[in-house]
């Protein structure tokens, strides 16, 4: 029997391996299991090399429960350690890399050590974050090699003596201590395993569950099957999950499979599916499913999860997945992100950076491939593509310049254009007098019908950006696009959305229009509306309301809360027009009787209300009492 004290210069070091190793404790089973992992992997390298000779038998990983003893075992079957190998795995190397981690500690912050650490192999000794003491069983796989058993109870006394083991293989025995002894709970380390391990490339068989099974060529006395309960090992990992998989050899259906998989309570089909598979510069395989995402933006981060090697490291992927993306659903993996650190290590990571935007290029790639395959399937999806595409341009100028060939406008009559189709559609049509191209727009199909057919009455085009990116969007293209801007349908009347020239044909004098103005100003509120007159044409509304382009973005940065916000509630501000062409205002400006005069004036100005969805309460009572009186 060997005694020996593990070569560290610090006393005790488990104290802060305790404290700062992982702020979560749970991660220790992570830990042992992937060193399971690894060892049965290596074993079947050996094998496949012809190294090992003989068949492997069960390779299978193994986590045993012993309420009694309070024991927690992770077995595998994998190569084993020879008293040598555990001398200088465990004994020594990881306590050298401690010492280390030590000796740049000093002087660091906690939260500079929590970066630090995860740069130490110390994966094993994660086990005395839970443990009281731990016990190392095991028996290498090299020919003539003696079974050995370590221990050690958390101070760096440790003892290594000779044991007898029938198995090939590695027992990891842990003496939970009080404060863990929820890990003797089958539920909960069940619930870590399915986080954890759900996907490791070896199978891991934790309890038992019951099958319900026919058996067989059996039939009771009336001739009817039999079926028999049977006891198996319960397998809680799937060890070739889709990812890893080759794409040609994955059906729509598997991938449908495994976003099921993945998700169990999601029941909404996935849009469609990027299978990432790259092996240079860096190593990453994945599967991102875009989600339906329904008329609201649901807030469904944290649905990406990111592994190493099939190792379940996290679900917050902020920093590994640009922001735009990481609204899409499914796996990324690779063992280029390094493990244990924190998150904000992670983003200053510079591999995580080149994955990160090799992720936005690979969906880039993906959405421009399926435009230019099937248009049509493209366009039925839009809808829901649009606000990760529009996300991604807001936020991301590379993806901007690769999303300008696929991304796209949707007009009132449901046509869909690239950007630069939709420049060539209205270019000749709604080009100002100042040479601008003005793009109409809506953002409300419904309330605003009336604006959206007088622009489309006039021959011209008008879009919908009803989405909840697109005054952002908006605010995108416009930065981006030459002598262009945006205009909502009703910022202004009709000839002057996409003014050509000025009318100077005025069915009223100025003398009439003074008259006329106080008339409207007593009927609105003056705070809100500004009386103004316009020379439109006869066929036109005699009375509608329009709020400036300018005014309302303003208002609804306010709303927001932007930059502007310091300067106060704006109160809302419209304009009343008054068509100077139109009959019933030149009849109007004639009519001599004030008490007509006012009823004809309010009645215009609520019809206009009412077209904008601003007439309401007692005011649209009253309009509605005051029509029928008119009727009668
Ligand atoms: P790392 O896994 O990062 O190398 P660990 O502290 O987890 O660090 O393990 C140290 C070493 O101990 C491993 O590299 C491996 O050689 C050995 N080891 C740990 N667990 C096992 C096991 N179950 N079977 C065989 N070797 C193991």
């Amino acid at each position: 029997m060997q005694k020996g004290k593990i070569n560290v210069q610090t006393e005790n070091i488990f104290p802060i391996i305790k404290k700062f190793l992982y702020s979560d404790h749970e991660i220790f089973l992570r830990e042992l299991i992937s060193n399971a992992v690894d060892a049965t992997t290596k074993l079947q390298g050996l094998a496949s090399l012809g190294e090992v000779k003989g068949e492997l038998g069960n390779t299978q990983i193994e986590v045993l429960l012993d309420k009694k003893a309070k024991t927690l075992t992770i077995r595998d079957r994998g190569i084993g350690m020879t008293a040598d190998e555990v001398d200088r795995y465990i004994n020594q190397i990881a306590f050298s890399s401690a010492e280390e981690f030590l000796s740049k500690f000093k002087g660091k912050s906690e939260t500079e050590a929590t970066n630090i650490i995860g740069h130490f192999g110390l994966g094993f000794y994660s086990a005395f974050m839970v443990s009281d003491k731990v016990e190392i069983v095991s028996l290498s796989h090299k020919e003539g090699a003696d079974a050995i058993h370590w221990e050690c109870d958390g101070s760096p006394e440790y003892s290594l003596t000779e044991t007898r083991k029938e198995e090939r293989g590695t027992d990891i025995i842990l003496h939970l201590n009080q404060e863990s002894e929820e890990y003797l709970e089958e539920f909960k380390v069940l619930e870590l395993l399915k986080k954890y391990c759900k996907f490791l490339p070896v199978e891991i068989v934790f309890g038992t569950e019951k099958k319900h099974e026919k058996v067989e060529g059996e039939k009771d006395k009336d001739g009817n099957d039999v079926y028999k309960d049977y006891e198996i090992p319960r397998i809680i990992n799937n060890p070739v999950p889709a990812w890893t998989r080759k794409p040609s050899e994955m059906t729509d259906e598997d991938y449908k499979k495994f976003y099921n998989e993945l998700y169990p309570y999601t029941f909404e089909e996935p849009l469609f599916h990027i299978h990432l598979n790259v092996d240079y510069p860096f190593n990453l395989t994945g599967i991102l499913y875009f989600p339906k995402v329904r008329d609201r933006f649901e807030v469904q981060k944290n649905k990406i999860q990111l592994y190493c090697n099939q190792v379940f490291v996290t679900d917050q992927v902020e920093g590994v997945v640009p922001d735009f993306l990481t609204l899409l659903h499914g796996v990324i993996d690779s063992p280029d992100i390094p493990l244990n650190v924190s998150r904000s290590y992670l983003q200053s990571d510079p591999n995580v950076k080149k994955i990160s935007s090799h992720i936005s290029k690979k969906v880039a790639d993906k959405l421009e491939e399926m435009f230019k395959t099937d248009r049509a399937a493209f366009e039925a999806k839009w809808d829901d593509v649009k606000v990760f595409v529009e996300y991604g341009m807001i936020t991301d100028t590379k993806f901007y310049e690769r999303a300008e060939k696929f991304s796209l406008f949707k007009d009132t009559h449901s046509k869909y254009y690239t950007l630069n189709e939709y420049k060539e559609l209205v270019k000749d049509t709604q080009t100002n007098k100042e040479k601008e191209l003005v793009y109409l727009y809506t953002s409300n199909l419904v309330e605003q019908d009336t604006y959206i057919s007088a622009a489309v009455n006039r021959g011209y085009n008008v879009l919908i950006f009803d989405g909840v990116l697109d005054s952002h969007f908006i605010n995108t293209l416009e930065q981006k696009f030459e002598k262009t801007k945006f205009t909502r349908v009703d910022a202004d009347v009709i000839d002057k959305l996409i003014q050509k020239e000025e009318n100077t044909n005025s069915g009223l004098t100025d003398e009439q229009k003074e008259q006329l103005k106080p008339l409207f100003e007593e009927v609105v509120d003056k705070t809100s509306y500004q009386i103004q007159f316009e020379n439109m044409s006869s066929g036109d509304q005699p009375v509608l309301i329009t709020q400036s382009e300018f005014m309302r973005r303003y208002k609804e940065m306010n709303a927001l809360g932007g930059q502007m916000s310091w300067m106060g509630n704006m109160p809302d501000s419209y304009n009343l027009v008054v068509n100077t062409n139109h009959p019933l205002i030149t009849r109007l400006a004639a009519e001599p009787e004030e008490g007509n005069r006012k009823q004809v004036a309010r009645q215009l100005a609520d019809l206009a209300l009412l077209s904008q969805g601003l007439l309401k309460g007692p005011a649209l009572t009253d309009f509605i009492k005051r029509s029928i009186d008119m009727i009668d």
